[in-house]
């Protein structure tokens, strides 16, 4: 079922100028649509489809942990944070970074913490409100929209962002314009070419636009590839982990803990051949 009338993403938001295939996983707006040149998967939603799910991120919380959650967060970012600065060879106070799509500055928090000079973008209005309130330096609008001079950052980090974006060549464009001669460009996103997207299918959470508002646009190693290769970057690296066979709410306890077992043993092997469903990105410009 291709619905070509009312789709929100008409073309590879790579750019690509090949076909879209339909595949195998469908979903209740239509099955997802693969490129032909870079394997990009694509949501056929329509356009009031998409922003009605994008409304779930205006909130004053944004994307703030709470609990235990805090302590992972803090660990995480740090690990991201020290990667970042030991790439670039310089100290995190030297380092002028720049959070895309920072909601309520979770990452810019600890980034300030750490030394960094970090400032953010939010599109949802309350979330970024919500940052500058805590005294981060967030800019409320789009990327595009804020015209920041060329060659300001030292680094460009966006965290499930480029899942959101039906452009995303313009997207990391802006990001190639924005960085400067050496720096760095880090994305977050899932991967498609993983064990999980191949066994879990329509089941997969991730690709559900009613639980994951706004995911359009599903990358691989090899769409990213293309992409930084359009924009002018260069692939520093590309690693992947994590993988997941069955959803929690699908199952019953002991089947998911069986299952839970059997993924966690596959996950050292996952991040080793570059199958894991989660994919950290560090593109570089020359
Ligand atoms: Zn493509």
């Amino acid at each position: 079922m291709v619905n070509e009338q009312n789709r929100y993403v008409e073309t590879c938001p790579v750019g690509c100028k090949g076909s879209l295939q339909p595949t195998d996983i469908i979903l209740s707006e239509g099955c997802l649509l693969r490129c032909s040149v870079c394997g990009q998967l694509i949501s056929q939603c329509s356009k009031s489809q998409y922003q009605q799910s994008m409304n779930e991120f205006d909130n004053p919380k944004g994307t703030l942990s709470d609990g235990d959650a805090v302590e992972r967060h803090y660990r995480r970012t740090g690990k991201w944070l020290f990667q970042i600065a030991s790439k670039l060879d310089k100290p995190s106070h030297e380092i002028h970074l720049l959070d895309v799509g920072c909601s309520s500055g979770a990452f810019l928090s600890v980034a300030n913490n750490f030394g960094f000079q970090a400032e953010g973008v939010e599109p949802a209005p309350q979330a970024a409100q919500s940052a500058c309130s805590s005294g981060l330096k967030v800019h409320q609008g789009f990327l595009e929209d804020i015209k920041f001079p060329s060659n300001k950052f030292d680094a460009v980090t966006m965290f499930e962002v480029i899942e959101h974006v039906r452009d995303a060549l313009s997207l990391l464009s802006e990001c190639h314009r924005i960085i400067k001669s050496g720096g760095l460009l880090m994305i977050g996103t899932a991967n498609t070419d993983s064990w999980t997207a191949r066994t879990m299918k329509s089941h997969w959470e991730y690709f559900d636009i009613s639980r994951h508002g706004g995911h359009i646009s599903f990358f691989n190693p090899q769409s990213i590839r293309v992409l930084a290769q359009k924009c002018g970057f260069k692939v520093d690296s590309i690693k992947t982990h994590s993988v997941l066979f069955l959803e929690k709410e699908d199952s019953s306890a002991i089947t998911y803990r069986a299952a839970k077992l059997i993924t966690e043993l596959l996950n050292m092997p996952s991040r080793i051949v570059g199958k894991g469903h989660d994919m950290l990105i560090f593109l570089q410009k020359p």
